[in-house]
C-alpha cells in the first residue's frame, strides 16, 4: 500500500549530491577546457616559433652566400683585367681566404681548367687540372653557381661557390671559386651548424635533395633522409611548419627555404617536451579552482539544508495528524518559499479535517446514552473511517466476568452502575486518539490506532489492573479479560481481526478470566493476579 513505501533518501542529501555533482562537473569541464585550450596554444606558438627561428637562420645563411658571391664578383672583375698577372691572381685568392674568412679554400682557373692560382698554397694544386663535378660545371655553365653539397676527395663535405671571369672584350677567361668546408670552422658552421639545443628545440639543415648537411647527430651528415614536406610545398612557400613523427616521436617543426642554395632549415621540438607545461598548468589550475569550490560545496550543503528543512520538518509533522497540539507545532514551522507555504497550508487545514471529523464521529448518534461511549454505529464509522485512511490499529475487546452474578446478587440498576464504572475507567485510560466503544451489554472495544501488538499488550493490561484493583460500591471488586489482535492494513479485513480479537477474548475467559490474550499467541501473556 502506499503509505509503506517509504523512500532512504531525503530531500537535502538529493539537492546536496545535485550540488557536488554540478561542482564536480563544472570542475572536470573547467579543467578539460584549460587542457585542451592550453595545449592547442603551446603547439601553434612552438609550431610558429620554429618557423621564425628557421626563416631567420635561413635568411642568414642566404645573406651568407649573397656576400660570398659578391666577394667572388668582385675579384672576377679585378683579375678580368689583367688575367695573365699571377701575382694578382695569388693576391686575390689570399685576400678572398683570409680577408673574408667565408671560404675554406680559393682558386682562380683558367677556361681549360687549369689552377692558376689557389689559397692555401699548401694543397699544391697549381698548375693541376681541376676535375671535380663542380668545376667542371663552372666551365660550362660561364654563370654565377653554388654547387651541389659533395664529398671531396679528402672526403670533406663541401660547397663550390664560383664567379665567372670575362675580359673586358668579352671573353671567357675562366672562374674564381671558393669551397667551404661544411664540417670545419667556418661563418656557415657556426651559424648552422652549432643551433643545437634551445629549450629542446634542435636545428638540422637539408639539401634540395634532403641530404644532411647539418645535423647534432654527425653520422648523419652526408646522408639522405625522407623528405618533410612534398616537393609542392617546398616550391610552393619559402618556409612553413608541420608536425611530423621522426623515429616513433612525435615533433613540431618549422622549415624555410635558402632561395640561392636551395636548401631547407628545420627547427623542430618534440611535442611531449612542448607539452611539459601542461600538466604543471593543470595542477595550479585545479588548486586555484578547490578552494572555490569547496567553498561552493559548503554553501550547497548549507543551502540545502535551509531548504530541505521546512518540508522536512512538515514531513515529519504530516505522520502525527490526529496528535493533539500537531497544529500548533505545524504553524511553528518557518515555510520560507513557496512550496513550503503551500504544504504547510495544506497541512493545516488536513489537521483541521481530521480532527473534526473524529471530533463529530465522537458525537452525534453514534454514541451509547448510558455511558457515552461510541456505539457499534459510532464503531462502524471509525473503522470506515480507518479503512480510508489505511490506517493501522491494535483492537482491545474486553469483557466484564461473571457478570450475571453481579445482575442476579445486586439486581439490574447495580449491573448499570457496574457498566458506567467501567466505560469510565477505560475512557481516563485510552489516549486522545484511541477509540473506547460499547459493543453491547458489558462488552467493549478499544482500538488503538498505529500500535503495535507489545504496546496494545500494555495498555490491555493496565486497564485490567485499574479494574481488578478499584473498589466498587456495593459489588467490590470486579475483574474483566481482555483479548488484543492487529489490524495491519494489508494483512487481513477488519472483521477477521475483530473476530481474533474475539477469539483470544474467549481464550482468556477459558484460561480462567481477569486476564489479556494476544490472537495467534498461544502463551498467556500477562501475569494473573487474582
Ligand atoms: P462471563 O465471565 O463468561 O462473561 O460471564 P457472564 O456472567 O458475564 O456471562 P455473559 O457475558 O454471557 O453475561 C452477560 C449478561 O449481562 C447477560 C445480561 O443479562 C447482562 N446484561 C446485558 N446488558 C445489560 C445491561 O445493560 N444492564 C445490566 N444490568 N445487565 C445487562
Ligand atoms: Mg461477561
Ligand atoms: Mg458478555
Amino acid at each position: 500500500m502506499l503509505m509503506r513505501i517509504r523512500p532512504k533518501t531525503d530531500l537535502r542529501t538529493l539537492i546536496a549530491l545535485l550540488a557536488i555533482t554540478s561542482i564536480v562537473i563544472t570542475l572536470a569541464n573547467t579543467l578539460y577546457a584549460t587542457w585542451r585550450v592550453q595545449r592547442m596554444v603551446l603547439i601553434e606558438s612552438t609550431l610558429e616559433a620554429n618557423r621564425a627561428y628557421a626563416t631567420k637562420l635561413a635568411a642568414t645563411t642566404e645573406v651568407f652566400f649573397q656576400l660570398a658571391q659578391s666577394q667572388l664578383h668582385y675579384s672576377a672583375n679585378q683579375l678580368g683585367k689583367d688575367f695573365d698577372n699571377p701575382e694578382l691572381a695569388q693576391q686575390e685568392v689570399n685576400r678572398l681566404r683570409e680577408q673574408t674568412s667565408s671560404f675554406n679554400s680559393v682558386a682562380v682557373v683558367d677556361s681549360n681548367g687549369l689552377v692558376k692560382a689557389i689559397s692555401p698554397e699548401s694543397l699544391m694544386l697549381k698548375g693541376m687540372q681541376l676535375t671535380s663535378q663542380a668545376s667542371r660545371e663552372a666551365l660550362v655553365q660561364r654563370q654565377p653557381m653554388v654547387s651541389k653539397p659533395t664529398i671531396s676527395a679528402a672526403n670533406n663535405l663541401i660547397v663550390f661557390v664560383s664567379w665567372p671571369i670575362w675580359s673586358n672584350d668579352g671573353r671567357y677567361l675562366g672562374y674564381v671559386g671558393g669551397t667551404i668546408y661544411l664540417k670545419k670552422k667556418s661563418i656557415l658552421n657556426a651559424l648552422l651548424g652549432e643551433q643545437f639545443y634551445r629549450d629542446g628545440t634542435h636545428v638540422y639543415v637539408l639539401d634540395r635533395n634532403n641530404q644532411v648537411l647539418y645535423h647534432q647527430n654527425s653520422q648523419l651528415i652526408g646522408k639522405t633522409v625522407p623528405a618533410i614536406v612534398s616537393d609542392q610545398a617546398r616550391q610552393e612557400s619559402t618556409n612553413g611548419e608541420v608536425q611530423l613523427t621522426e623515429q616513433g616521436t612525435a615533433k613540431l617543426a618549422g622549415y624555410a627555404i635558402v632561395p640561392t642554395t636551395g636548401w631547407m632549415v628545420v627547427a623542430l621540438k618534440p611535442t611531449d617536451v612542448t607539452l611539459q607545461p601542461l600538466s604543471g598548468l593543470l595542477l595550479k589550475v585545479l588548486k586555484n579552482s578547490v578552494p572555490f569550490a569547496l567553498l561552493t560545496l559548503l554553501m550547497a550543503v548549507i543551502f540545502a539544508r535551509l531548504i530541505a528543512l521546512p518540508l522536512w520538518q512538515l514531513a515529519r509533522k504530516a505522520s502525527q495528524m490526529d496528535t493533539q497540539g500537531v497544529s500548533g507545532e505545524i504553524g511553528g514551522i518557518r515555510a520560507w518559499y513557496f512550496e513550503a507555504a503551500q504544504v504547510k497550508r495544506a497541512l493545516l487545514t488536513g489537521i483541521g479535517l481530521v480532527q473534526d471529523k473524529i471530533g463529530r464521529l465522537k458525537s452525534e448518534v453514534q454514541t451509547d446514552p448510558m455511558t457515552g461511549l461510541l456505539n457499534r454505529r459510532g464503531l462502524s464509522a471509525v473503522l470506515d473511517y480507518f479503512a480510508t485512511m489505511h490506517q493501522p490499529f491494535a483492537v482491545l475487546a474486553l469483557d466484564i466476568d461473571h457478570f450475571k452474578r453481579v445482575n442476579d446478587n445486586f439486581g439490574h440498576d447495580v449491573g448499570d452502575a457496574v457498566i458506567k464504572h467501567v466505560a469510565n475507567t477505560l475512557r481516563t485510560s485510552a489516549r486522545q486518539t484511541d477509540v473506547v466503544c460499547r459493543n453491547g451489554g458489558e462488552e467493549f472495544l478499544m482500538l488503538l490506532p498505529a500500535t503495535s501488538t507489545e504496546e496494545a499488550r500494555v495498555i490491555a493490561e493496565r486497564v485490567r489492573t485499574s479494574i481488578a484493583e478499584n473498589w466498587v460500591d456495593h459489588v467490590g471488586h470486579i475483574t474483566l479479560s481482555v483479548g488484543v489482535a492487529l489490524w495491519d492494513t494489508d494483512q487481513n479485513t477488519q472483521e477477521q481481526s475483530l473476530k481474533q480479537a474475539d477469539a483470544a477474548l474467549y481464550q482468556a475467559k477459558n484460561a480462567g478470566r481477569n486476564c489479556v490474550m494476544i490472537a495467534g499467541q498461544d502463551a498467556l501473556v500477562s501475569s494473573i493476579t487474582r
